[in-house]
C-alpha cells in the first residue's frame, strides 16, 4: 500500500537529534528559519495556531476584524476567535480552492485589521491582485501569510512571502518540515517582534526536559507508522475505527473552538534539533515534492483529469484533486493499494462555533470541503509509485465513472485521438 504521507523525519535524524549537544538549538533554529525564508525575525511556538494567537494577543486587539479563507485549516479561525477577535471568511474561487482577489475585495472592509493570505496546498495566491485589493479597501491591514503549506512558493514576481509583514508556519507531522509539533512566526518589524517575544515569555512556559523523551518515542512511532509492515494494518484500522481520531478531528479542533492543553508549552531543544537538521535538507526535499507533482500534473492532464492551475512555482504540500464522490474514490483506491488523504474536509464557517459566520454563503469552499482528495506526493516516492497511483485512478475511473468529474468516454476518445495509450 502506498501511504498518503510520510513524515519528513528519517530515523537517523530522530536518533541523532536526540544525541545532539550543541547549545541553544531553539535560538539557532529560529535564526536559521528566518534566514531561509527571508525574514529578520522568527519565534518558535508549540503550534502554528499558538503563533497566530500570540501575535494577535501581543498586538492587544479586541473584537477586531480578521479576514481569512473559508477553506483553510480550522486552527486558524480558532486562533483568531480565542484571541478575542472576529473572523470574516472569504469563499474560494469556483475553479480553484484558493481565494481570488475579487472575492477578497468584496469581503474586506475599512475596519479589517488583518488579512490572512493562504497559499493552500502550496499553490501560490494571486499576490499582486490580492495586495491591490488590500491597498484599496483596507490599507492599514496587517498582511499575514499562512505559509503552513506555502513554505517557499513563488509566483512570477518571486517568493510570495516577500509581500508579507508576517507569516505563520505549521511544523506538525504532515508538514514539509516537521518538528513533530510546532509552529513558527516570522516577522519583519523589530518592535513588534520584541512585543510578541515579551508576550511569549510571559504566557508560554518552557517544556520540562523529560518531555523530550516521550517526543523521541513519538518520533520513532510516527516513523514506523508510515512504513511496512506496520503501515497497511494501521491504515486498515484507521478506515474502520475512530481510534486515530486523536490525530485528525480532535487535533484540528473540528468539534468546537478549542486549543490543545499544551498550546502554551514551548517546544523542546529536541524539537529544535529536528528542525535544524531538516532545514539543511529543505531544498532537496522541496525539489522532489515538486518533481512528483509535475509528473502528476502532466500525466493526469493527458488522461483528461482536471488538475488545479499553479500560477508560478507551487510547493505542493499536497497534490489536490477534485472528485465527485470522495468517500467512494478513497475506498476504491484503497482496494487498489493507494491511500489518499482528505486534508481539509470541512468549510470553516460550517464548523461548530461559527454559526453566525455560516449565515453567509461559501458555495465553492463547501464544494471543495466535500470533494477534495490528496494524492501521495511525499519526497522519496518513486516514479514507479507515482505511476501506480495514476494507473489506479485511471482504472478506478474506467470502472466507476460516476465517482469522478470527467466521464471516461471523454478521456478515452481524447487519448485515442492523440495517439496515447488508453488505460482499460
Ligand atoms: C497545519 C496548518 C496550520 C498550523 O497548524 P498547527 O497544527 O496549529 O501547527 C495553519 N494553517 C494551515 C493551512 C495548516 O494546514
Amino acid at each position: 500500500m502506498i501511504p498518503r504521507l510520510r513524515p519528513p523525519l528519517p530515523l537517523r535524524t530522530i536518533v541523532s537529534a536526540a544525541l545532539g549537544r550543541e547549545r541553544d538549538p531553539v535560538a539557532r533554529f529560529e535564526a536559521k528559519f528566518a534566514e531561509q525564508f527571508g525574514f529578520p525575525h522568527a519565534l518558535y511556538f508549540a503550534y502554528g495556531r499558538s503563533a497566530l494567537r500570540a501575535l494577535l494577543e501581543a498586538l492587544g486587539w479586541q473584537d477586531e476584524e480578521v479576514v481569512l479563507p473559508a477553506y483553510t485549516c480550522a486552527v486558524v479561525p480558532h486562533a483568531v476567535k480565542l484571541s478575542g477577535n472576529r473572523v470574516r471568511f472569504v469563499d474560494s474561487a469556483k475553479d480553484h480552492f484558493n481565494v481570488p482577489a475579487q472575492n477578497l475585495e468584496a469581503r474586506l472592509t475599512s475596519a479589517t485589521k488583518m488579512t490572512i493570505l493562504t497559499p493552500l496546498f502550496g499553490y501560490p495566491v494571486d499576490r499582486k491582485k490580492c495586495q491591490r485589493a488590500i491597498d484599496s479597501v483596507a490599507p492599514e491591514s496587517f498582511v499575514l501569510y499562512d505559509a503552513a503549506h506555502g513554505f517557499a512558493c513563488e509566483d512570477r514576481s518571486g517568493v510570495q512571502l516577500e509581500s508579507a509583514q508576517g507569516a505563520i508556519f505549521g511544523l506538525g507531522i504532515g508538514k514539509c518540515i516537521s518538528t513533530l509539533f510546532g509552529g513558527m512566526l516570522l516577522l519583519r518589524d523589530d518592535a513588534l517582534c520584541a512585543e510578541v517575544r515579551a508576550y511569549r515569555d510571559r504566557h508560554h512556559a518552557p517544556a520540562k526536559q523529560r518531555r523530550a523523551l516521550s517526543q523521541i518515542l513519538y518520533g520513532v512511532a510516527t516513523w514506523a507508522a508510515f512504513r511496512e509492515p506496520i503501515f497497511s494494518p494501521v491504515a486498515g484500522l484507521e478506515s474502520r475505527t475512530p481510534l486515530l481520531d486523536r490525530f485528525t478531528r480532535y487535533y484540528y479542533g473540528q468539534d468546537g473552538i478549542s486549543f490543545p492543553a499544551d498550546h502554551d508549552t514551548l517546544p523542546t531543544d529536541y524539537q529544535a534539533r529536528l528542525g535544524l537538521a531538516q532545514l539543511d535538507d529543505f531544498e532537496r526535499l522541496a525539489a522532489r515534492r515538486w518533481a512528483n507533482s509535475q509528473r502528476y500534473e502532466w500525466r493526469l492532464q493527458q488522461q483528461d483529469f482536471e488538475v488545479f492551475a499553479a500560477a508560478g512555482v507551487a510547493t505542493y504540500s499536497q497534490f489536490p484533486l477534485e472528485v465527485v464522490d470522495r468517500e467512494g474514490v478513497i475506498a476504491d483506491l484503497r482496494r487498489r493499494g493507494v491511500q489518499l488523504g482528505r486534508l481539509v474536509d470541512y468549510c470553516c464557517p460550517d464548523l461548530p462555533g461559527y454559526e453566525a459566520e455560516a449565515a453567509e454563503s461559501y458555495p465553492n469552499a463547501r464544494r471543495f470541503a466535500e470533494r477534495m482528495v490528496n494524492l501521495p506526493n511525499w519526497p522519496g516516492l518513486s516514479v514507479g509509485q507515482i505511476d501506480r497511483v495514476i494507473d489506479a485512478l485511471c482504472e478506478s475511473r474506467a470502472e466507476h465513472p460516476e465517482l469522478y468529474l470527467v466521464p471516461p468516454a471523454v478521456a478515452t476518445a481524447s487519448a485515442k485521438s492523440r495517439g496515447l495509450p488508453v488505460v482499460k
